[in-house]
């Protein structure tokens, strides 16, 4: 299974059972029935830093926060986190930028908070660490089961999205 690569083999079992009794979306949707309203780059922003204020005030500024169209399940880059360093005025500054893949704009509400959450802890922590992990329960307490459920979600939009077929290989109904 494509997202959910390192889980154990028994959930992956009840995982795909569910796909094939056609479930798994009810489950999503009964279990985070909540969108966002957060649909712009400018609301992104608002949320990452109301977050980043209220448990990470003493990791770096950030520069800039937005969705990308380009970041996509296909690369398993769901968001990204860089820092620029450039020198100004003779000190060393890092210019910290958090994208997120566009999908999420039409995701469940926690499963974007999950997100905003992971690519903030990569502020203080670059690598997928006990430290890291410790920082993103530190901001979401269900952090570890929003991502596993967000990788459901993953799993569920691609079994939902039919292959596009071209109207004029539409099969006839008569
Ligand atoms: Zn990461």
């Amino acid at each position: 299974m494509r997202f959910l690569g390192g889980y154990p083999p028994g959930v992956l079992d009840q995982v795909r059972a569910l796909i094939a009794a056609g479930g798994l979306g009810d489950h999503l949707a009964r279990r985070y029935p909540a969108p966002h309203t957060v649909q712009t780059d400018r609301a992104l922003y608002d949320y990452t830093s109301d977050i980043k204020q209220e448990y990470l005030r003493s990791a770096p500024p950030l520069h800039k926060v937005g969705y990308d169209a380009r970041l996509d399940t296909a690369q398993h880059a769901l968001g990204l986190h860089t820092a620029i360093s450039r020198v100004q005025g003779g000190k060393l500054k890092a210019k910290k930028e958090i994208r997120v893949a566009s999908l999420f704009k039409e995701a469940p509400a926690d499963f974007l908070r999950m997100i905003v959450v992971h690519e903030l802890a990569h502020l203080k922590e670059s690598d997928h660490n006990k430290a890291f992990y410790r920082l993103c329960e530190h901001m979401e307490p269900r952090y570890h089961q929003l991502e596993f459920d967000t990788r459901l979600f993953l799993a569920w939009r691609e079994v939902r999205s039919p292959p596009i077929v071209a109207a004029t290989e539409r099969p006839s109904i008569i």
